[in-house]
């Protein structure tokens, strides 16, 4: 299953270890973003304090990851990587945390699916480095704290409002990361193209960077499917020709929507005449999860005019009705 949706395939984990950005600097766009955690990593540096705990939030795919180990890097400390649905047990969460050393950071990717037995047990270990813990239990039980040493809780996620509001609040340094411009995908594509050793003519990077849901993972993954048309079917190189001709065999059309994009539109077109309907029907309708529509494919399609939410559900807009070649039913607000 090729979706383009941005999750993480197995084949990617490799590639994408050898392409992640590993300083401040070789991280491309997101520049408001990054200059004010140059300043909270400098400033907690100098002090020799943990940096304050941060929440990354957006759409899978845009570098939350990537984020977390840069920051690791540049305070010259160790990163620890899980994941909220990795977290089963309080026991899992207090083996990673008793494992830190002071000032490390501990990533914890979908932080939004952590159960709530370890998010409560995270909560002082957060506030105030320390673990309450629960020795014996009957009539012999007894309460224990154990002292952590401080430390940098990162916590990525694709929506900030999937957090319950006690965990939210604990995080004092709150970002959201935004879908890319194609500028800056065209320079993440040059890094990575001449990572991978492939020559990537101007025009094949441009057009690649205008087709990839402004997320550099797919824009990555993109160039590896290119790198191979270009060995098998060319001389190597990635030109804008055949760059342009295995996009649209690959699927991803000139505005870079995916097959799961199109098959959303064309749902709410077709059977639901052009809306609006419920974001549950819709997923119901095209067999994906609730929150993968609303978190992955919907911030894209309405960033590109492609929909609308409104109190009474999703409708298409007069520009999905051109791309799909429909006439709008006259009613049709836009
Ligand atoms: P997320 O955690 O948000 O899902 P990742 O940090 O895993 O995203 O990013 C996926 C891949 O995209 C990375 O391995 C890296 O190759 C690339 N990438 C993401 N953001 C950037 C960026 N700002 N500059 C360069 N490459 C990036």
């Amino acid at each position: 299953d090729d979706t383009l949706s941005g999750d993480v395939q197995p084949e990617d984990i490799r590639l994408e270890a050898s392409l992640r950005p590993r300083t401040f600097d070789e991280y491309v766009g997101q520049g408001a973003v990054v200059e004010k955690l140059k300043v909270y990593v400098a400033a907690a540096r100098s002090r020799g304090d943990a940096l304050d705990h941060c929440l990354f939030s957006g759409p899978p795919g845009l570098g939350k990851t990537s984020l977390a180990h840069i920051i690791a890097n540049e305070l010259g400390v160790g990163v620890h990587v899980t994941s909220g649905p990795a977290l089963e047990k309080k026991g899992d969460l207090a083996g990673l945390l008793t494992n830190l050393n002071e000032r490390d950071i501990l990533f914890i990717d979908e932080i939004h699916r952590l159960n709530a037995a370890v998010e409560e047990y995270l909560y002082p270990a957060m506030e105030d480095f320390r673990l309450d813990i629960t020795i014996d239990t009957g009539p012999a039980a007894r309460a224990m704290k154990i002292d952590l040493p401080p430390f940098t809780l990162v916590g990525a996620t694709t929506r900030t409002g999937l957090l319950t509001s006690p965990l939210r609040d604990r995080f004092q340094i709150q970002e959201r990361l935004e879908y890319y411009e194609p500028k800056f995908l065209e320079q993440i594509l040059d890094r990575s193209a001449r990572i991978l050793g492939v020559p990537l003519d101007r025009a094949a990077s441009r057009e690649i960077s205008t087709r990839s849901r402004g997320t550099p993972r797919i824009s990555n993954r993109l160039l590896r499917r290119l790198r191979d048309f270009a060995q098998v079917e060319g001389n190597g190189r990635i030109t804008y020709d055949l760059a342009h001709d295995s996009l649209s065999r690959l699927g991803v059309d000139a505005s870079g929507l995916d097959a799961m994009d199109r098959k959303i539109l064309l749902t709410i077109l077709e059977k639901f005449g052009g809306g609006p309907v419920g974001v549950e029907t819709i997923a119901a309708s095209v067999g994906e999860q609730r929150d993968t529509i609303e978190d992955v494919y919907e911030p894209f399609l309405m960033q590109e005019g492609f929909l609308m939410r409104t109190p009474r559900g999703r409708t298409a807009t007069l520009r999905t009705y051109q791309y799909f070649k429909k006439t709008p039913p006259p009613s049709s607000p836009q």
